[in-house]
């Protein structure tokens, strides 16, 4: 049997105008700002009359430690938000919008997979609503205006050698990581390093998906620094009173995008922080709109749960006063295999035995996760070619773990395919046994903060930093910044710093190689090993192959 690619499947959609999609929310027309036909904002003036309303209910979807087999969180929270309103539920998805560069390196996309996807699934990967371009714009004119500050006199007397604010563009070009700007002459300005990050990683990015409100996001754009004096004391962007333009440039951009899944439901997809130096998921406006307007809300957070559900439970729910009712961890058969140690090219065949010697990493997720005090149910995401047998496996381990794993084929049935994931969520999610607490406390020193993470969520033994970096972290807790959660900036495939320790290792440290504040956005990024903010492309990049076909259609992308 030969299935549909993800583009095929998504151009044979039945949307409906985006009025009745907004319709099946309560949001009338007039507060739908339309982009085209089947994409649209919603006024800020309807999100502020739904405050009083009541909260529905909120799962999160993430995953074990990914491996190159896949596990599907997106199509997995796509096809749950169809299942549960299959199921008479009115739900809501909330997924990140997609960062354009990536697309021309490697085939792929963001909006779901299989007959779980959201449309228009082009736009949402290319320039879909110009969220990201107006965020580049912001984050360009500070940069412009900080340079223009030291051309003009300096009045601040930033160090030009500690400009920390760094230039973005929505695109991979290794070439740009590290430059030299300002060269010319005395007309161009004083010259210095200088680089580029992809957009995503901007601290605007960041700030953007954890801003409340307008209000909010130009007091944490003036509260980012950008740069240091000789004396080490911060610049601030409201220093360079570039707070104020930037939020006009922003305006449109913090209101919430609504499309539809290929089953006409309601899907929010708004913002796309990075998951390694920034929190990984979508924004806060969308998703507390979404609660105001559904009974579920079914939101993704990036990278395997050790990272994304961390993150989005200590940083996102911390700050939004948000708290996830069920919690679904992705597992895929093939994924489970890997970690017990087959290669790629040998997952096709049957090997319940590898089944079996893979789950304990999904083991710890799960335990991880109840950690929080949130409930759990794992989504064992189908490929057409797992055995009864293997998934038998996966239940029966998860079973053991005081959890269930309900076997879901959205990808290729839909929400027929995901029905009984659905009631799952449903059950537990309404049983009301959630009782979510972040980690730590505010008020816990942020050196103990990290150790907390990695000892109870990575099972280290310790963290190894050197003099300097505690020193860093003391003088920001004397400035005032000591209540800030950590945002951990590690390898995604494993719960160690070593990528290629599957499973769930034990026994080993944490080591620290940097900490940077992002005081905007309201966090300490810890970064533990190679950590990447411009990536480059390929050697044979998915963008030689890109075109438009006669009919005028996108070949190549997906
Ligand atoms: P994640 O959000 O975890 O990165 P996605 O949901 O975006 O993963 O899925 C990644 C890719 O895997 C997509 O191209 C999707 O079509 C494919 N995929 C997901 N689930 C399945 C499945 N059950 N069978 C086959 N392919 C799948
Ligand atoms: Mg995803």
């Amino acid at each position: 049997m030969s299935y549909k690619s993800d583009i095929e499947i998504a151009r044979e959609a039945q949307k409906r105008p985006i009025q009745e999609i907004g319709e099946k929310l309560g949001i009338s027309s007039d507060h739908l700002l339309p982009y085209g036909h089947d994409k649209a904002k919603v006024s800020q003036e309807f999100i502020n009359s739904v405050q009083g309303n009541k909260s529905g209910k909120l799962i999160l979807v993430t995953a074990i430690n990914p491996t190159p087999a896949g596990e599907g969180k997106t199509t997995t929270t796509v096809g749950l938000g169809d299942g549960l309103n299959r199921i008479g539920k009115k739900a809501t998805v909330c997924i990140r919008e997609a960062s354009l560069g990536p697309n021309f390196g490697m085939k792929g996309g963001a909006a779901g997979g299989g007959y779980a996807q959201v449309v228009p699934m082009e736009d949402m990967n290319l320039h879909f609503t110009g969220d990201f371009h107006a965020i580049t714009s912001a984050h360009s004119l500070l940069s412009a205006m900080i340079d223009n500050h030291i051309y003009w006199g300096n009045e601040q007397n930033i160090d030009t050698r500690r400009v920390v604010w760094r230039r973005v563009v929505d695109m991979n070009d290794r070439s740009l990581r590290q430059i030299t700007s300002s060269l010319g002459g005395v007309s161009n300005g004083f010259a210095r390093e200088d680089g580029f990050d992809i957009t995503v990683a901007s601290e605007v990015m960041a700030i953007l998906c954890l801003s409340k409100n307008l209000k909010d996001l130009e007091e944490r754009l003036g509260a980012m620094i950008v740069a240091y004096r000789r004396d080490k004391s911060p610049v601030f962007c409201r220093d360079i009173k570039a707070e104020g333009a930037m939020t006009v440039l922003l305006k449109d951009a913090m209101q919430p995008n609504l499309v539809q899944t290929l089953e006409n439901n309601p899907a929010f997809v708004h913002g796309g922080p990075f998951a390694n130096i920034a929190h990984g998921c979508n924004s806060v406006i969308a998703t507390t709109t979404a609660l105001k307007l559904s009974d579920y809300v079914v939101t993704e957070a990036g990278f395997g749960a050790d990272l994304g559900a961390e993150k989005f439970m200590n940083i996102k729910c911390r700050k939004a006063g948000l708290a996830p009712d069920c919690v679904v961890i992705v597992a895929t058969v093939r994924a489970m295999k890997m970690n017990g140690g087959v290669a790629k090219a040998d997952l096709g065949a049957e090997n319940v035995d590898a089944v079996k010697a893979g789950c304990p990493n999904l083991g710890r997720h799960i335990e991880n996760v109840k950690s929080f005090g949130v409930p759990v149910v794992v989504a064992i995401n189908h490929f057409v070619t797992d055995t009864d047998a293997e998934v038998a496996a996966v239940q029966e381990f998860v079973a053991s773990h005081g959890a269930e794993a309900v076997l879901s084929r959205h990808w290729e049935l839909g929400s027929e395919g995901s029905e009984p994931l659905a009631r799952k969520v449903v059950e537990v999610a309404e049983a009301g046994n959630a009782n979510f607490a972040p980690l730590y406390p505010d008020e816990m020193s942020l050196f103990e903060k990290i150790e907390t993470v990695a000892k109870r969520i990575y099972r280290a033994d310790e963290v190894l930093a050197d003099q300097k970096i505690r020193n860093q972290l003391k003088e920001w807790e004397d400035q005032g910044y000591g209540n800030l959660p950590v945002c951990m900036a590690k390898t995604q495939y494993s719960f160690t710093t070593d990528p290629n320790r599957r499973g769930a290792p034990t026994g080993h440290s944490v080591p620290v190689r940097e900490v940077r504040i992002s005081a905007g956005a309201g966090f300490i990024v810890v970064v533990c090993g190679e950590i990447m903010t411009m990536p480059g492309l390929p050697s044979r990049p998915a963008a030689e192959s890109i075109r438009l076909n006669d009919g005028g259609q996108i070949e190549g992308l997906f």
